[in-house]
């Protein structure tokens, strides 16, 4: 975070925090105090949706596990304040692992038909276990209190406040962390998150984990706050309100939350009321319109793309003066909105205003961390270096491997031997198996029958991320960045084996993990320079350059300390002068002991660099031995000649 938004920041949550001083009306602090307990859930929900990707239609029936945990406690314990917080964000992380851990085994449809389940159930639940719940009579819940002393509208308001500020702190310091870029990584490419050794599987679970947390002390909170639960709030609407409240806010910001939470506590009550809902109208149509107007003159939209969102707010802003009551319409107008911020605003009204400004999002690097960086430069290889004592030995060993998609054999019955410390060439035609073999290599694909042995250990059958973390590396042949990342931040996903920390670490900013988080960034930064992108280690991945996008995917790759690198088509698009570049990286990743396989169909690159090269065509190996007698090689010569031709 950059200084400017950290004042704004505090600022703004002064301002928040000072509510209560303004007014003694208990309406308004009840009801900013209930947009703050939605904000700290959204906050948890932004993580699963914003970040990860994924979509939840459970986290209603999580809040309500969270006000149901504080209501029980208080009800059959009597438990005071202290005990049911952390109980509530337990018991409700709890039941978020119960649900993530088969949901999300499923993505897209599936997961939101499980998740929507699951709220379900847990409505029906709190219904029919009455010994617990009372059933639908539900729970009263007094304010809590605090020693002795009750807490009043205020005292409860400040209780919340404090409570949204350690979460904001937490929420935002897990996601700068090693575990928040896993999440994003994991919604920017899925393959290469396992490929870089951070489990897809298991860091989605995690955030949802996390996520479910936030929804249990927003619910307990909540119970509080509305000093009565009933099964009935946590019903399917309330999931779709906070769904929408991400999406309208805008993904990926804290600011977004509030704005969102906002949102959908007022806007109900909004709509109750023509008068005020004329004002808001006629507001957000002077915005749209000023807005448009500064975005085509900046030139971030134009006049056609802004048209319809202009007319569409003038027109309802016309609409609210024509309307005698609003009652009949309330639906509809919701429906409306919803429907232009889907359309217009994908990345919600925090998002759209960012790009109204220009706001680039400022990396956490400031001179200072540049320039500790240097020091690191010459130390960013040395760990992979050990491997080269070995040299000569195999590294590895595939035998009889047999990659079969329904009748076609992709791969048939290859053998392939990779000596340690060589750059081993695997060309043929396209299609002939190349890309299969790197995939079945990284776990991506189960071979059908064979064997591999990689350093001594079978590779077949376990995950890519376990393969990955036993050392070996890969790109791909389609560029496969974290493409909402920047470049260091890519690299730091490669180096995520290196952090010990864990969340606790991460929450309360320990020094162990500064100390995980500086060393990484260094090696990230001396990674980058090494292949040449030290300049732009700010720049969002998916802004780069074709050609430097390919050299991130090794600098990333070599951020695992693989013993061994395969390189799918990396001078692929690449101009003659890049080529040349990429040729001398990739001998200087050879010179440091770490193995490479190369495909590739610049001949000269495989004819240069190569120590040996073998040739599959249809799935078959056809040839093998050092590269010019493979050139020379009649079974070759005809298998290009013969592909070219067809
Ligand atoms: P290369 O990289 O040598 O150009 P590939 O390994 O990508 O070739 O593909 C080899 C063959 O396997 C092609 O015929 C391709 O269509 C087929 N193939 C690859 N992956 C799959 C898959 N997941 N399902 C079905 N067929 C596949
Ligand atoms: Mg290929």
């Amino acid at each position: 975070m950059n200084r400017k938004t950290l004042i704004a920041a505090v600022i703004g949550l002064a301002l928040l925090g000072a509510v209560p001083l303004f007014t003694s009306n208990s309406y308004y602090i009840h009801m900013v105090g209930t947009i703050m307990i939605y904000a700290i859930l959204l906050f948890g929900l932004d993580i699963v949706v914003g970040y990860t990707g994924q979509v939840s239609l459970g986290h209603a029936g999580l809040f309500g596990v969270g006000s149901y945990t504080a209501g029980v406690l208080f009800m059959k314990l009597g438990a005071p304040l202290w005990v049911i917080v952390p109980a509530s964000i337990g018991v409700t992380a709890g039941f978020g692992a119960v649900l993530a851990l088969p949901a999300l085994r499923v993505t897209g449809p599936y997961l939101a038909m499980v998740t929507l389940a699951f709220g379900t159930i847990i409505q029906i639940l709190i219904n029919e276990m009455t010994f617990l719940t009372e059933g639908p009579l539900g729970i009263k819940l007094p304010k809590p209190f605090i020693g002795s002393y009750q807490l009043n509208e205020r005292g409860f308001y400040w209780l919340v406040f404090a409570l949204m500020v350690v979460a904001l702190v937490v929420v935002h310091r897990i996601l700068r962390s090693q575990l928040g870029r896993a999440f994003e990584a994991l919604r920017g490419s899925p393959v290469a998150s396992d490929c870089m050794g951070v489990s897809v599987y298991r860091y989605k679970v995690y955030a949802f984990v996390i996520s479910a947390g936030f929804a249990g002390l927003a619910g307990c909170l909540y119970g509080y706050s509305e000093q009565y639960i009933s099964p009935n709030t946590y019903n399917f609407e309330l999931t779709v309100l906070f769904l929408l409240a991400v999406i309208m806010g805008g993904r990926k910001t804290r600011s977004g939350a509030l704005l969102g939470a906002a949102i959908i506590v007022i806007l109900p009550s909004l709509l109750d009321d023509l008068g005020m809902f004329r004002i808001v109208a006629s507001g957000l149509a002077t915005l749209i319109t000023v807005g448009a107007v500064v975005g085509v003159i900046k030139k971030i939209t134009t006049p056609k793309v802004m048209a319809i969102p202009v007319v569409g707010t003038i027109a309802l802003a016309g609409f609210s003066f024509w309307l005698d009551s609003i009652t009949d319409w309330r639906l509809s107008i919701f429906g409306l909105m919803i429907l232009f911020v889907v359309y217009y605003l994908q990345d919600g009204i925090v998002g759209f205003v960012r790009s109204l400004f220009h706001a680039r999002k400022v990396v956490g690097l400031d001179a200072g961390d540049m320039a500790s960086a240097d020091a690191g430069k010459d130390a960013v290889m040395v760990a992979a270096s050990a491997g080269a004592s070995e040299a000569g030995s195999d590294l590895l060993v595939a035998q009889g491997v047999l990659m079969q998609f329904g009748g076609l054999k992709a791969i048939n019955q290859v053998d392939l031997r990779v000596r340690r410390g060589t750059i081993h060439g695997l060309i043929g035609p396209n299609g002939s198996g190349k890309s299969t073999m790197m995939n079945v290599l990284t776990g991506i694909y189960v071979p059908t029958a064979g064997s591999i042995d990689f350093a001594g250990r079978s590779v077949v059958g376990r995950t890519s991320s376990d393969i990955a973390l036993s050392g070996i590396a890969r790109t791909f042949q389609n560029v496969q960045l974290f493409g909402e990342m920047t470049a260091l931040q890519n690299v730091l996903v490669g180096l995520h084996h290196t952090f010990d920390s864990n969340i606790v670490d991460v929450a309360l900013n320990t020094p162990r993990y500064k100390r995980e988080e500086k060393a990484a960034t260094e090696r990230g930064l001396g990674l980058l320079r090494f292949v040449g992108l030290g300049d732009l280690a700010t720049e969002e991945a998916r802004n780069l350059p074709y050609g430097k996008q390919r050299l991130l995917e090794i600098a990333r790759a070599l951020a695992l300390d693989p013993q061994l690198l395969l390189l799918d088509e990396p001078a692929a698009g690449l101009t003659a002068p890049d080529i040349r570049e990429l040729v001398a990286i990739i001998r200087k990743v050879r010179d440091h002991g770490i193995t490479v396989i190369l495909i590739e169909h610049h001949m000269d690159v495989v004819m240069s660099i190569c120590d040996s090269v073998s040739v599959l065509d249809f799935g078959q190996k056809i040839a093998e031995g050092k590269p010019a007698d493979v050139q020379a090689d009649e079974k070759v010569i005809e298998a290009y000649l013969g592909g070219s031709a067809a």
